[in-house]
């Protein structure tokens, strides 16, 4: 059996249970969880080696629906667990808010899988209303479609020609102004709207990612303010259109007990607005269930949280249940509008290191501390003075002699800390750092890890059976100081890599749980153009799967295109020049169309 080294990775703690390290020192992809037989297992070395024998380059992102499907599958399996065994008496239905991946396939998926839940989607604007409305033709008639964001009079209006055509479209108000949007489009439409409010909650998400929550968020209606707009619903005869409560405190909420003060607050107000004679129906708890990217399960940090799909679908219903139990109101249908939980899991960025270029090693530092060691102990008679005198004074003057022990004392710790300083200095100064150039660009594939400092885990794919020695970084090949990765899971400015086989290729990186966020940021914020999107889907056989492209990187061209450059124009201005020079070969035109056209824009050799 040979070592499997993994665990400097922490693979079993954010891994689990999607990804291992098989006998060979490969990442291993377990489609279906803790349910993945171990013919089913994928070789994501092999998914890799496939996607590249298509002539794709890096850097790829792989998408595994089947993990997809798992997620959501647990996902429902844990509300209904919950729900069984706290004798609730209503179901739960979720959304996928779409700005977490707005990728078609993404969605579709999500909508398919989905069918047998009712699954539905959340939009917060009209392009994701769009979008939402063309993917839910093929999910469940009884799929919510909730509408959040911002709403002018196009938005409203989309909105009830969406309900109108039998999607059940719902409203969600979010300030108080919206109503009158709301009854105008109606009216001009001849659409009755279902509608919600969106709370603002008192309770807060401390986490980096809740700035937006509690009584001075951006977002929702404060508890009077709710309130108000039933009354204004009622008087305009539409009280009867009001069928949902909804909160989001932000993403990666922490802990179980932030989610049940959350829940228990809102049910409150979800039982005064029944109260007051609205229909309501559901309570939509929003998003903010959270991902263990460190996999400590802490909860201490953006980088953790503390519980699991079943401990975040149990406090959601317990506090659900208890606050309606004492209103005597009946339990609502609960929503979620789960994203980050859902796909951080099933896509992986993989990149390829090109080099490893040593870095000097910070040797001042060491010679610092021996200095400041020689200091301290000062000559050894000195020493030996200073001991003397501490006992002969023993039994002389008492208040000396402790004063003289206890200097002793603070110079005996501080000389124990710093030659153990010292000596971990001179244990790391073998070692150098190593920078690892890679296929990718942090920029545009890992937005968050630029803008927010999140940190994903990060580990090369195969040989993790054998030592990875090397500390290294990884740096990308933009250039440019946003551009290097030196911050990793753990809290180590350096990973642990192997050496390089060989120069220009071949040792595969991976960055994981990245399905969420990263991509509808990322993607044309630059000139660095996509990646290829490769999905990786399961197929009859022993370890079967086939690698489907679905998207090959944008060209140069489409590229140019965003920014407002006209690649036809500057081809005819590049040729007329190469003619004035004399030099436009066949080859010559070939080479410059080809890196316009032909190819998938795309970083490193072709
Ligand atoms: C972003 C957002 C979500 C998704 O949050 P996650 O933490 O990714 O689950 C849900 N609802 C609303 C209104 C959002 O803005």
């Amino acid at each position: 059996m040979s070592t499997n080294y993994g665990y400097l990775y922490n693979i079993a703690g954010w891994g689990d249970p999607y990804f291992t390290v098989d006998s060979s020192g490969n990442v291993s992809v377990k489609i279906h969880g803790v349910e993945t037989k171990p013919e089913q297992e994928i070789d994501l070395l092999a998914a890799v080696k496939k996607a590249t024998e298509k002539n794709l380059q890096f850097p790829l992102i792989l998408r595994f629906p089947d993990v997809l499907k798992h997620r959501l599958d647990s996902l429902n399996t844990a509300f209904a667990n919950a729900i069984k065994y706290t004798g609730y008496t209503s179901h739960y239905q979720g959304v996928f808010p779409v700005k977490v991946n707005q990728n078609k396939h993404v969605v579709d998926d999500l909508v398919g899988f989905g069918k047998v839940y009712n699954f539905g989607l959340e939009a917060g604007s009209k392009p994701e209303l769009l979008l939402a409305m063309n993917s839910l033709i093929n999910g469940s008639p009884k799929a919510y479609l909730v509408c959040n964001g911002y709403k002018d009079m196009d938005y409203v209006s989309l909105a009830l020609v969406a309900r109108s055509i039998n999607f059940n479209t719902i409203i969600v108000l979010e300030l108080e102004e919206e109503v009158d949007t709301v009854v105008r489009a109606s009216r001009e439409l001849g659409v009755r709207p279902i509608l919600g409010i969106r709370a603002r909650l008192l309770t807060t998400n401390p986490g980096h990612f809740g700035s937006t929550s509690g009584k001075h968020g951006k977002f929702g209606l404060l508890e009077a303010q709710i309130y108000a707009v039933a009354e204004k619903l009622k008087q305009l005869g539409m009280l009867d259109c009001l069928k949902l409560l909804h909160f989001h405190i932000g993403s990666q909420i922490p802990t179980t007990s932030i989610i049940s003060s959350a829940v228990r607050e809102a049910t409150g107000y979800y039982c005064h607005l029944v109260k007051m004679g609205a229909p309501m129906g559901t309570l939509d708890i929003g998003g903010g269930l959270g991902i263990d990217y460190d996999g400590t399960r802490s909860g201490s940090s953006d980088m953790s949280v503390a519980y699991g799909l079943e401990e975040y679908a149990s406090a959601v219903v317990q506090a659900a249940k208890l606050v309606c139990n004492q209103n005597g109101v009946a339990h609502p249908v609960l929503c979620s509008e789960s994203g980050r939980a859902l796909v951080s899991h099933h896509s992986i960025l993989i990149y390829d290191a090109l080099v490893a270029v040593e870095e000097p090693s910070d040797s001042v530092t060491s010679d610092e501390l021996i200095s400041r060691l020689d200091e301290l102990v000062g000559n050894p008679t000195t020493l030996h003075a200073n001991i003397k005198s501490a006992v002969q004074s023993e039994d002389g003057n008492n208040n000396a002699s402790l004063a003289h022990a206890d200097q002793l004392n603070k110079h005996g710790i501080e000389i124990f800390k710093l030659s153990r300083r010292l000596a971990k200095q001179l244990e790391a100064a073998g070692d150098s750092t190593y920078a690892y150039h890679a296929n990718l660009s942090v920029f545009s594939l890992t937005p968050d890890f630029w803008g927010i400092k999140q940190l994903f885990p990060i580990l090369p794919i195969h040989r993790l059976n054998e030592e990875p020695k090397q500390k290294g970084t990884l740096i990308d090949l933009t250039c440019d100081s946003d551009g290097k990765i030196d911050k990793f899971i753990g809290g180590a400015q350096t990973l642990p890599l192997h050496a390089l086989e060989q120069n220009g290729g071949g040792y595969y990186i991976g960055t994981f749980l990245a399905g969420a966020y990263q991509e509808a940021l990322g993607s044309k914020h630059n000139l660095f153009g996509g990646p290829n999107l490769v999905r990786v889907e399961s197929a009859g056989g022993f370890g079967g799967f086939r690698v489907v492209v679905v998207g090959a990187g944008p060209t140069a061209a489409d590229q140019l295109k965003v920014m407002h450059h006209d690649p036809d124009e500057m081809m005819q201005a590049i040729a007329k020049r190469a003619e004035a020079a004399g030099h436009w070969t066949p080859t010559e035109q070939k080479i410059v169309k080809s890196v316009f056209y032909t190819m998938p824009y795309l970083f490193g050799e072709a």
